[in-house]
């Protein structure tokens, strides 16, 4: 057997661990290329020294220089830093597998590059296809790219889809001709299901933060307090399967256990089951089309016991009307949804702002920039630009009212 060489893009990460646990009990199977951070020199240092990758990539010079000092002893690890150094383990012709894991539209230039390159690319940063869907998906059938999503319910769906199936915008390959009516994304409800909706607004970032079945960065874990999480994967969806928002059913289900499912138009239901651990995703997106060990307990079906399902509350959660709006509106909406949605969840992990202002302040962006339809890289970036710099223009009033 080939040893495939990975590169993971936000190693330092929450889906990082996963991953490189996942690599680490196939080593008959995976190397690791590259590894990328932000600023945790002291844990990319730990983990370049376990997994001694040809690159190891972080923020900037002064971030490269602390992790030259860390890593004195493996000089085989080159440093590269910024955007430039992150495109380029992404797109090296030396790496089969690329881990796009990095949070938010910082990690959008990477994964888009990975894509170019023609890689097997495990998409975990959600944020880089929902903020350039279309120009995103152009680039995976152009380059012949195989794009294997990893965000759990994307994963389950994908695995519920008939056996050839592939991500792309091929109509060979649509849902019609697959026979599927639609796609049942599954969301628990994060752990405000049942908080009174006036005790929102006291709520604190480490409450947001506790999730009760994913243990998950701060970023995602408090958009799925709000939601916006399943609005972003809604988002997701539509452009991994080429689905319109109609064919998306967001259902709650607050185990956790199914993972999401697949309709077909003769009445059967298919869905993937599991234990709430991102191994089993990035476990079978690896070893794609085969199958692997994840280190992911059995499901105790039994001592479940219970599955429930109830319908979305959009009052409750009103990121998730905004979410459905801005994909309805296309162009750069979810682009613009998606960078005041990371400016308002910084905000208030930084307590500037209440968690009841995040869909206050985006649902301002997206009212005030005008969309527009994006033909090329920039008009995301400045699209993003834009809504943060409005974004944090009321981020700075609401607070200077607190
Ligand atoms: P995290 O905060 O734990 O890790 C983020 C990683 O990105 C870190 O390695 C960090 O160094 C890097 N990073 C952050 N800002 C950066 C920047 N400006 N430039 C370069 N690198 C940067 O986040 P996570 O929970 O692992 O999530 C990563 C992605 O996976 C997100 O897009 C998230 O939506 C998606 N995702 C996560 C889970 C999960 O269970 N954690 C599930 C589904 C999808
Ligand atoms: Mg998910």
């Amino acid at each position: 057997m080939t040893i495939k060489a990975v590169t993971v893009l936000g190693a330092t990460g929450s889906i990082g661990a996963s991953t490189l646990d996942v690599i680490a009990r196939h080593p008959d199977r995976y190397r690791v290329f590259a590894l990328t951070a932000n600023t945790s020199i002291d844990k990319l240092a730990e983990l370049a020294r376990k997994f001694q990758p040809r690159y190891a990539v972080v923020k900037d010079e002064q971030h490269a220089e602390l992790l030259q000092q860390r890593l004195r002893q493996s000089a085989d690890t080159e440093i590269l830093c910024g955007d430039e150094g992150l495109c380029y383990v992404a797109a090296h012709g030396d790496a089969a597998i690329v881990v796009a894991a990095i949070v938010g539209a910082a990690g959008l230039a990477s994964t888009l590059a990975a894509v170019q390159s023609g890689k097997q690319v495990l998409l975990v940063n959600k944020e880089a296809l929902v903020m350039a869907g279309r120009l995103f998906m152009s680039a995976v059938a152009e380059a012949g790219a195989t794009l294997l999503p990893v965000d759990s319910e994307h994963n389950a769906i994908f695995q519920c889809m008939p056996g050839n199936y592939l991500c792309g915008p091929d109509s060979l390959r649509s849902l019609a001709r697959m026979g599927v009516r639609k796609i049942l994304l599954t969301g628990s409800g994060g752990p405000f299901r049942h908080t009174p909706l006036s005790d929102l607004v006291r709520v604190t970032p480490a409450q947001a933060v506790a999730h009760p079945n994913w243990s998950m960065g701060p970023k995602i874990s408090v958009d799925s307090a709000t939601m916006m999480n399943k609005g972003l994967e809604l988002i997701e969806a539509c452009w991994l399967f080429d689905a319109r928002p109609e064919q998306v059913q967001i259902v709650v289900h607050p185990q956790s256990v199914i993972h999401s499912m697949v309709e077909y138009i003769d009445g059967s239901v298919l869905a993937q089951l599991g234990n709430p651990d991102m191994r089993t995703p990035i476990a079978h997106a690896l070893a794609w089309p085969e199958r692997i060990e994840s280190g992911v307990a059995t499901l105790d079906l039994i001592a479940h016991a219970r599955l429930d399902f109830q319908a979305p509350d959009y009052q409750r959660f009103p990121c998730l009307r905004l979410a459905t709006e801005a994909m309805h509106a296309g162009g750069t909406a979810p682009a613009l949804l998606n960078a005041a949605n990371e400016a308002a969840v910084a905000a208030f992990l930084a307590k500037k702002i209440p968690f009841t202002a995040i869909p206050t302040i985006i649902e301002h962006v997206l009212r005030e920039i005008p969309t527009v339809e994006p033909h090329a890289l920039a008009d995301v970036q400045n699209a993003d630009r834009d809504a943060r710099k409005l974004a944090a223009a009321i981020i700075a009033e609401t607070g200077d009212q607190l």
